[in-house]
């Protein structure tokens, strides 16, 4: 290790930063969100700091550089183009035993200043050893994307909480215990949610349970996982199963997503062959329920959104029936993955002035559809579940009004390597389909947008890399 991470307290002390461009408004800045005074020593000042010092927040010495513009100063940066005046600060700053930053100029420089991710009071600060800041800044966003935006929250929470638990329970193993379970359970969620007055509840139960050592609830995440691609799962998503202890998945997700959990955590598949209900919805509340009250972090993994056809609502009802904490985590539905990734734009101003998401199992679904509505024009009209039954729709769509030339796309496995798409029309798709041998999933996208997908979708593109179609089909409809 070429350098020692250390935060350093400079609240209320002086630091002095030799130039006066955007750079050292940079600086500056970041100066003063950890609080201290900050002088400038430049004969002139960029737009930012200016603005800065007329506020009065910062002080300006109008001046060259000399050494003794260093007097009282806990940290010194030198933020100039010129080589030599940087080499004359960190003489005098060395000098004088201040650290000193020169910034890009490592040999002018005792100290170098990270990329910072900052979830107050929690900061992490990346290094390079000054060999590649912009190799630092990726790592940055990497853990930006990691850590939740309320994460300094949990930190406060736990600052507020510290004495009293340690009070409360006697040796430093069962602190840790303790805060390792909460910091990754029910509560930090709480806290992370903004549910103050429910995490301190819990928080106290939990203390109450610690120092009774009674058995101790979990919590389920009923997370959407998206249409299949793992690079549409939301940071939340991804953050979650990092975290679950058991993961309960659908057929209808990813290999690759479920590869996401933690190497120790217990996966369990509770999929649905078609018509062949291996695992029943009520062996699945069971389930739930049952690793919850174990004390288990439950992810519970369905395909696109839990609550676009994907029965969460029900899985909800029986987790609050049995008053086990949870989280709803949404996903990207089917259609919404579908049709970026095949070219479709579900509404557009010319052809379709709204959509209508429709399960084309119409057993599932309860009461018949409405084929009249359906068939209006201008409007797109996705059915889930409606490979089986492609002809029994054509010919209800037909019969309620919609033209037999009404164009109509499948698409299956969308947005996975597998995708495929065809398309044609109310009279020929159902024909086609069977030719192809399309098989689930497959969504059936109707509309006149469907058209679109000739001019929005770069098929070879889309054969050799399908993670590489949204985006460009996207900028290609804007300039069209
Ligand atoms: N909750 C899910 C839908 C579950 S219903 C969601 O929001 O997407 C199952 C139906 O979704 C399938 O029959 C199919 O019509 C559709 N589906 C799910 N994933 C799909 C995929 N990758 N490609 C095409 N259709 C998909």
């Amino acid at each position: 290790m070429d350098f020692l991470p250390i935060f350093l307290d400079v609240r209320q002390r002086l630091a002095v930063i030799i130039g006066g461009g955007e750079v050292a408004a940079r600086k500056a800045e970041l100066l003063l969100q950890a609080g201290a005074r900050v002088r400038i020593v430049a004969p002139a000042l960029g737009a930012a700091l200016q603005a800065l010092a007329d506020a009065g927040r910062i002080e300006h010495r109008a001046e060259r550089f000399a050494p003794h513009a260093l007097d009282g100063a806990v940290v010194v940066i030198a933020a100039t183009e010129q080589r030599s005046v940087n080499a004359a600060v960190a003489a005098a700053a060395r000098a004088r035993n201040i650290p000193v930053n020169a910034v890009d100029d490592l040999e002018h420089s005792d100290f170098i200043v990270p990329a910072i991710v900052d979830r107050s009071p929690v900061v992490v600060a990346v290094g390079t050893s000054g060999n590649s800041p912009v190799l630092a800044r990726f790592v940055r966003e990497r853990i930006e994307a990691l850590l939740p935006p309320t994460l300094g929250r949990l930190a406060a929470f736990a600052g507020r909480w510290r004495k009293r638990v340690a009070h409360r329970l006697g040796t430093v193993l069962q602190r840790r215990r303790f805060w390792e379970r909460v910091l990754s359970g029910p509560v930090a969620s709480h806290v992370l949610e903004g549910r103050d007055s429910r995490a301190d509840f819990e928080l106290r139960r939990e203390l109450q349970q610690a120092s009774q050592a009674q058995a101790r609830i979990g919590e389920v995440y009923l997370i959407g996982a998206g249409p299949g691609d793992p690079d549409l799962l939301t940071l939340k998503a991804a953050r979650l199963l990092q975290q679950a202890d058991v993961v309960l998945y659908d057929r209808l997700v990813s290999p690759a997503i479920v590869e996401r959990a933690r190497r120790d955590a217990e996966r369990v598949y509770v999929g649905k062959e078609a018509g062949n209900h291996h695992v029943t919805q009520e062996r699945i509340h069971q389930l739930l329920v049952q690793y919850a009250l174990a004390g288990k972090r439950v992810c519970r993994l369905k395909g696109g959104d839990p609550f676009v056809f994907g029965r969460g609502g029900e899985e909800l009802e029986a987790l609050v029936e049995h008053r086990i904490p949870f989280t709803v985590v949404p996903g990207i539905t089917a259609a919404l993955g579908a049709a970026a990734y095949a070219g479709i734009p579900l509404t557009h101003r010319d052809h379709a002035q709204s959509v209508t998401f429709v399960t084309g199992h119409t057993r599932e679904s309860g009461a018949p559809l409405d084929w009249r509505d359906l068939s209006r024009p201008g409007q797109t009209v996705v059915f889930y579940m409606g490979l089986s039954q492609l002809r029994t729709i054509f010919t209800n769509l037909i019969a309620a009004g919609a033209p037999d030339s009404l164009p109509a796309a499948l698409v299956a496995q969308a947005t996975l390597a597998g995708q495929r798409v065809i398309t044609g029309t109310l009279a020929t798709l159902a024909d086609q389909a069977e030719a192809e041998g399309i098989e689930s999933p497959a969504l059936l996208i109707v509309g006149e947008v469907v058209k679109l997908r000739a001019a929005l979708c770069d098929e070879s593109r889309s054969a050799a890399s399908p993670l590489a179609v949204a985006a460009p089909s996207l900028s290609r409809a804007k300039s069209a």
